[in-house]
């Protein structure tokens, strides 16, 4: 039984970054106005998620780590509007299965907070009271250390998955409002040293600005498509031959419904526009899809990361007529 859990969790928790996506939207989840994500050794010693959000309820500590245990699920109907970011209860289980997971937390009825901590398969091996505020502090200890062959990858890739972990935290940052964020390391010797530091601003114009500094946001330009009678897209684009990401992709932030997401093939059209309208560079773009689920339907990967809209091809084609018009507007 445990081999079977440890291989299904895999395919949630693929890598650190979406061990940390999965703790960070549990917060958000939770109403937290404040989220700490803190590394030792880039994740690969332990990671922490710190939150203030409402806690966890003294009826849920035994089955927090089960397997299917969510407190989210109203009923079925729910799997399609994807209000919360959980809903399978999938991640605490998983989490456990891969690493060594300990939960502090306290909610507005407790006066003091509990620690507790879990073993492999889930079930709760000890609970002591503790002092802290209201909210929840979820740590994992050495993940992927009992899955030699991921633990090996996981260390020898460390600084990938470091990168493609801040990369989404910049995409909370981006995207959250009136939530403070805060991502410090600890490597080696050295003192932590802050990665990333938000404010909790109530704009995506703000929160460019926070994260990626005034002058990267003056070269951008608002973008706004309807892309049918019900899917809409805004955000911001590089202005025609001001564009500053690196690379292929860099700086690209997709949402959809408020959620980080991949989205290639937007991606693609969005470099390909781009490049018709100058020069060798990638544009950054910054785009929040809102999709009615009731209207148009959304498909998601285990792993929440891919969106398919179920009537791709109009949307795609709707929205290079968009941005065609918006860059054939502001060359003129
Ligand atoms: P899901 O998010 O799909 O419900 P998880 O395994 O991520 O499943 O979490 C299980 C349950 O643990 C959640 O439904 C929630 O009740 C509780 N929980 C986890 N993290 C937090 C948190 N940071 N604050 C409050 N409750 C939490
Ligand atoms: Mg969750």
């Amino acid at each position: 039984k445990g081999v079977v859990h440890r291989i299904c969790a895999g395919q949630v928790i693929l890598d650190l970054s979406s061990a940390v996506k999965e703790l960070v939207e549990n917060s958000l989840d939770a109403g937290a106005t404040s989220i700490e994500i803190v590394l030792k050794e880039y994740g690969q010693e332990w990671f922490q998620v710190i939150d203030n959000g409402c806690g966890i309820s003294p009826n849920n500590f035994k089955v927090l780590a089960l397997k299917h245990h969510t407190s989210k699920l109203a009923d079925f109907h729910d799997l399609q509007s994807l209000a919360t970011f959980g809903f399978r209860g999938e991640a605490l289980s998983s989490l456990c299965a891969l690493g060594d997971l300990t939960v502090e937390t306290r909610t507005i009825n407790e006066s003091v907070a509990t620690h507790l901590s879990y073993d492999h398969t889930g079930v709760l091996t000890s609970e002591r009271k503790t002092a802290r505020q209201v909210g929840t502090t979820v740590t994992v200890k050495k993940l992927f250390s009992n899955l030699p062959v991921r633990s090996k990858e996981f260390c020898r890739n460390i600084r990938k998955e470091y990168g493609k972990l801040i990369s989404l935290l910049n995409a909370y940052a981006l995207i959250a409002k009136g939530v403070r964020l805060v991502c410090t390391n600890a490597a080696g010797k050295s003192a932590k040293s802050v990665v990333l530091k938000t404010q909790g601003s109530n704009s995506l114009k703000d929160n460019i600005i926070t994260v990626f500094g005034m002058s990267t946001f003056s070269c951008l330009e608002p973008v706004y498509v309807q892309l049918s009678n019900c899917c809409k897209v805004d955000g911001f684009l590089s202005k025609s031959g001001q564009g500053c990401g690196r690379s292929l992709g860099d700086r690209q932030f997709y949402f959809v419904n408020g959620r980080p997401v991949d989205m290639p093939k937007v991606s693609k059209l969005v470099n390909e526009l781009y490049k018709g309208a100058n020069s060798r560079q990638y544009p950054i773009a910054i785009m929040k899809f809102t999709v009615p689920t009731k209207e148009c339907d959304v498909n998601v990967t285990p792993d929440k990361r891919k969106i398919f809209f179920s009537d791709e091809s109009s949307i795609l084609l709707a929205l290079r007529e968009g941005l065609q018009q918006i860059y054939s507007s502001s060359n003129a």
